[in-house]
């Protein structure tokens, strides 16, 4: 929470759930991972937050962009980033897509198979590909499943194939898991990445890039290393694993770069019990899983929620949204200790907020507007 929130939602007193976006923490976030990693090139997911204004600060910062989507794309590029600075980073694209990231400049393409490889090789010639490998994502809270990725030896198959068809056989990606808490979790995957490196330059294939994805923190109830704990535990791994060739490197964060610049003012709409013994009070917020708190799914992800009676004695509470959908259950399995003297109206501020929350949030489910996002 910093003032410039705090100030905005004082004097501006929005009506209803928003997100407020604190710039200068953003700028400082890309300052930090620029330090942090000197030599890696800054690739923010857009995905984590697309407002137009975060965009256009980073593209001013120097950043470049990796995007999921032609409509990403034309984010980025609206924002000012150059296609030399953009990314096509999913692996599951539609040909027709590629086509037009193609004819829109962009020249770098995520591949994990030879079938997507394919699909470049027609649609965009002679273009760069990474191949993402799998990563198990242990540790990480809001892990990544198998769907991205092949095995380190098919890959090393897929950019073989890639180069016979044409294309610029540029590197290796991978994703230590989202909310990646332990900084030695990508020691694991650069092994791999070495191997895929090594085995083509046996075959006369020269690699040149390491894509090291995202996975930095967010700082939410539970302390975070910082960001130059994780660049050192990757200097550390590259070191121990390319020795003197370090190739290129790229870093794709999303959460880490937004995260703790984003706050959301929800409400208290009630505070009731299921019984008259009852002792857990549930509380029901004016926001929930559809209205941009999709990452409270399995209680992945808990915020810090801060009221203004901080300091009160506090109990265990059931937190819920407004919705009619009963999968719309922030926390139960595990309640959240919230002060007694909470009432019906009062204002609450969900912390960590910046990432993954106003895209994920609902059009109108229940009549409940999408969550309104001011960047300040
Ligand atoms: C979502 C995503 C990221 C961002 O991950 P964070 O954990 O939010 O930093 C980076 N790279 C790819 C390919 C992604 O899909």
């Amino acid at each position: 929470m910093t003032d410039r929130i705090r100030d905005f939602l004082r004097l501006r007193r929005p009506e209803g759930p928003c997100l407020v976006i604190d710039l200068d923490v953003v700028r400082e976030n890309y300052h930090a991972f620029s330090k942090a990693l000197p030599d890696s090139r800054v690739f923010y997911a857009v995905k984590a937050n697309p407002d137009p204004a975060v965009l256009k600060l980073l593209a001013e910062l120097g950043s470049s962009f990796d995007c999921a989507s032609v409509a990403e794309i034309d984010m980025a590029l609206a924002a000012g980033a150059t296609p030399d600075r953009i990314s096509f980073g999913n692996t599951i694209k539609k040909e027709r897509d590629v086509a037009a990231a193609f004819a829109r400049g962009i020249r770098m393409f995520a591949i994990d198979c030879v079938e997507e490889a394919d699909k470049i090789a027609r649609a965009a010639p002679g273009a760069r590909v990474f191949c993402r490998i799998l990563c198990d994502c242990v540790g990480a809270e809001w892990p990544l499943s198998r769907k991205f990725g092949c095995s380190p030896e098919m890959a090393v198959d897929v950019l073989e194939h890639a180069h016979r068809a044409g294309l610029d056989a540029y590197g290796v990606s991978f994703h230590v898991g989202s909310q990646q808490p332990n900084p030695k979790a990508w020691d694991i995957a650069l092994k791999s990445a070495g191997d895929v490196f090594r085995t083509l330059s046996e075959r006369g294939i020269q690699l040149r890039m390491v894509n090291l994805g995202g996975g930095f923190p967010a700082k939410y109830l539970r302390d975070v290393p910082a960001v130059k704990t994780y660049g050192r535990a990757i200097f550390t791994a590259l070191r121990k694993h390319f020795g003197n060739r370090i190739p290129e490197t790229i870093i794709e964060p999303g959460r880490g770069m937004v995260g703790d610049a984003g706050v959301i003012k929800a409400e208290v709409v009630l505070i009731s019990k299921k019984s008259a013994e009852d002792r857990q009070r549930w509380v029901y917020l004016d926001i929930g899983k559809f209205g941009g708190l999709a990452e409270t799914m399995d209680e992945a992800i808990r915020y810090p929620i801060r009221t203004a009676h901080d300091g009160d004695r506090t109990e265990p509470c059931v937190i819920a949204g407004p919705t009619c959908d009963s999968a719309d259950v922030l926390y139960e399995k595990t309640p959240y200790e919230l002060p007694i003297s909470l009432a019906i109206g009062d204002e609450v501020l969900i912390e960590g907020t910046g990432a993954y929350t106003q895209t994920y949030s609902a059009v109108a489910f229940n009549g409940f507007e999408p969550l309104r996002a001011y960047a300040i």
